[in-house]
């Protein structure tokens, strides 16, 4: 499948809240099945933080990366709870998600704030996955592209470039709703984001990998993953079952 800026492309995990070490059983599982897989795409799993160090034990002699889900913009310091991009790395990440929509609408992350995280991920050397998208209603409204444009202006910082950056396009709507865009919708969108990318967000974006995130299922991999400047998918719900996960990774073999 053919990757704008000739990186990998990349299917990326993310399991949010769920997990106890009890759950490191399907990351054992996912090595195991990735063993003798000729992979045409680099493997992420985002789990909880507490399963970060258990998890890059297990994962050392697999493909599989590991990332966080979240950091906090400062290194260190009294922010009780918050998790830092240095400690992130430190227990095995090498990537971290920044301005999911469930942290943009549950915590009132502004851009600014997504922005000052992804600065804090490339000072850890951590490669942030920026999320942007739109709102059912900002859809309905025809502000798709425009939303995205902001979004992605104000979140992605001056020293971003493809190998250091990553973009996920993930329409609110779509997430853990077994709805998705038409391939025709997420196209437009890739394509705007791209043109953004190389125009507008500093120097050396324009290589950057652009993900697709809502929904994605065995089922509907291949098609989506197929669309012009989809480089790869963030995947919430299926990515929990390795079995199901698999079948993503799949798409691109
Ligand atoms: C997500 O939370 O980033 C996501 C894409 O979730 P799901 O795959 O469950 O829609």
């Amino acid at each position: 499948m053919p990757v704008t800026g000739g990186s990998r492309a990349l299917v990326a995990g993310n399991w949010k809240m769920h997990g106890t070490t009890a759950s490191l059983a399907e990351l054992r599982l996912l090595a195991t099945m990735l063993k003798g897989v000729k992979l045409s795409c680099d493997v992420l799993i985002c789990p909880p933080a507490s399963l970060l160090m258990a998890a890059s034990r297990l994962t050392r002699s697999s493909p599989i990366r590991l990332g966080g889900q979240n950091c906090h913009p400062e290194p260190t310091g009294p922010y009780t709870g918050e998790v830092a991009a240095e400690m992130l790395k430190d227990a095995g990440a090498s990537f971290v998600i920044v301005g999911h929509s469930e942290r943009r609408i549950g915590y009132a992350e502004s851009d600014e704030l997504v922005r000052g995280k992804a600065q804090a991920a490339h000072r850890a050397g951590l490669v942030p996955i920026i999320c942007i998208g739109e709102t059912l209603e900002q859809r309905k409204h025809g502000e798709t592209l425009q939303i995205t444009a902001e979004q992605l202006k104000a979140s992605v910082p001056e020293d971003s470039n493809g190998a250091n950056t990553i973009i996920a396009y993930e329409p609110v709507w779509a997430i853990g709703t077994g709805l998705t865009p038409t391939p025709a919708q997420i196209g437009e969108v890739h394509g705007h984001v791209r043109s953004m990318l190389a125009k507008h967000v500093g120097s050396g974006m324009e290589s950057a990998l652009i993900l697709y995130g809502g929904s994605v299922k065995p089922a509907n991999a291949v098609e989506l993953m197929a669309i012009a400047n989809v480089n790869g998918a963030l995947v919430g719900g299926a990515s929990l079952r390795a079995a199901d996960f698999i079948g993503i990774v799949k798409a691109y073999s």
